[in-house]
């Protein structure tokens, strides 16, 4: 077994249109060197009726990645973003592991640009595919063969919709099931093959428009749902010394979560609720299993039962990612920040601050066939 903590990565967008045209002033600092982050009081609106105390405050993450200024020299490309942690997680997937990144964040702070990205400047998860194929290719183990599945749902409402599923009915959801075998998984989700890096590019295609198909329907759901991108990777080795066949299969999570402005009870009992949402029931939990995964308590209950149980049960989201949350798996989280936003920002970087502690514990999923 390898415990380890969760890994977490903060990093910083650039302002974009809408900001630079107000004057919109910087709160963020990181120095790339230490992987401080810290956030700055902004300067007092006089304008504003509720005059508070705002603090500078500072964090220490794995990383910070500064994607502000483009000119300069510590700015964090893709790709930096890419080689710092995404290489590491296939190295294990390779290795039997599984793993799990996430991105969390308000609105508009980057999430889907880190994962995903652009086809101009693709993020993680176009990234790891390729790479994935590219390894498969250039440096396969002797006497292996390697099979490669691809899902992708999103939650919305508590509701697990199939991206990848051909039309069927626009509201079919899928359930949740729990084996003993195959742990937490959703019934009758479309995984399909893929052999080639052009394969995974056509399924992200089609997931990401059927999820904005419904988005425009459903006024904006890209940020009210949870995106789940899931690659199956199984090595069948056959070792002529010994007559063995082992199977070793790791899964890859990679997660675009809604805006974290979702969670606000406070928020959505009030406007957020006039609009039509509703308290993200999966995002509110996610906060609640990492403050109770992250409860140093709960760390020193050996051999005891902890006092508290870990609510993944809760939701949808927590139930599915119960693994890559406090199990068998190695993760990550990506706290993206926007430059501006003292209150939501700060709320993030509290949160990472919190995921920090979270520890897993991951072992190579591995079976001898003979
Ligand atoms: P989210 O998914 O968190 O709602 P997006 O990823 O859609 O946010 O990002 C919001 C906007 O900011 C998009 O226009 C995106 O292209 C831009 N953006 C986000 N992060 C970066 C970055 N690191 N560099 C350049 N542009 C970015
Ligand atoms: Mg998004």
């Amino acid at each position: 077994d390898d415990a380890g903590n969760v890994k977490v990565v903060v990093r910083c967008r650039a302002f974009v249109r809408r900001e630079k045209e107000k004057g919109t002033q910087c709160l963020i600092r990181m120095d790339p060197t230490t992987n401080k982050t810290t956030i700055l009081a902004p300067v007092e609106d006089t304008e504003s009726s509720t005059r508070r105390a705002y603090e500078d405050k500072e964090f220490v993450f794995d990383k910070s990645f500064w994607s502000h200024d483009e000119a300069d020299p510590y700015y964090a490309h893709q790709e930096d973003v890419y080689r710092s942690f995404g290489e590491e997680f296939l190295d294990h997937n390779f290795n039997g592991y599984h793993t799990c990144i996430f991105a969390y964040g308000q609105t508009g702070s980057g999430k889907s640009y880190t994962m995903m990205g652009s086809p101009d400047n693709p993020g993680l998860i176009p990234r790891t595919c390729e790479e994935l194929f590219e390894r498969i290719r250039d440096e396969p183990t002797p006497n292996t063969s390697y099979h490669v599945q691809v899902s992708y749902f999103e939650v919305y409402n508590e509701h697990v919709r199939d991206l990848l599923a051909v039309r069927t009915s626009p509201s079919m959801y899928l359930k949740i099931r729990e084996s003993p075998k195959d742990g937490v998984y959703v019934q009758g989700l479309t995984e399909t093959e893929v052999k080639c890096y052009a394969d995974v590019e056509r399924l992200m295609r089609i997931g990401d428009s059927t999820r904005t198909t419904a988005s425009t329907k459903m006024n904006d759901t890209s940020s009210r749902s949870h995106a789940v991108f899931t690659i199956r990777l199984k090595q069948i080795t056959h070792s002529l010394l010994s007559d063995e066949t082992i199977e070793r299969t790791a899964r890859m999570r990679l997660v675009d979560l809604a805006g974290s402005e979702r969670a606000k009870s406070t928020e959505a009992t009030g406007q957020r609720l006039k609009e039509g949402g509703q308290i993200n029931k999966s995002l509110t939990t996610l906060g609640r299993v990492i403050a109770a995964l992250a409860d140093p308590k709960r760390q020193n209950t050996k051999g005891r039962r902890p006092k508290e149980v870990v609510p993944f049960r809760d939701s949808v989201l927590t139930w599915l990612l119960k693994d890559s949350l406090g199990g068998n798996s190695k993760t990550a989280m990506v706290a993206c920040i926007a430059p501006s936003d003292y209150d939501e920002t700060l709320s993030t970087l509290r949160y990472a601050d919190q995921a920090k502690r979270i520890r897993t514990r991951a072992s190579v999923n591995q079976d001898c066939m003979s």
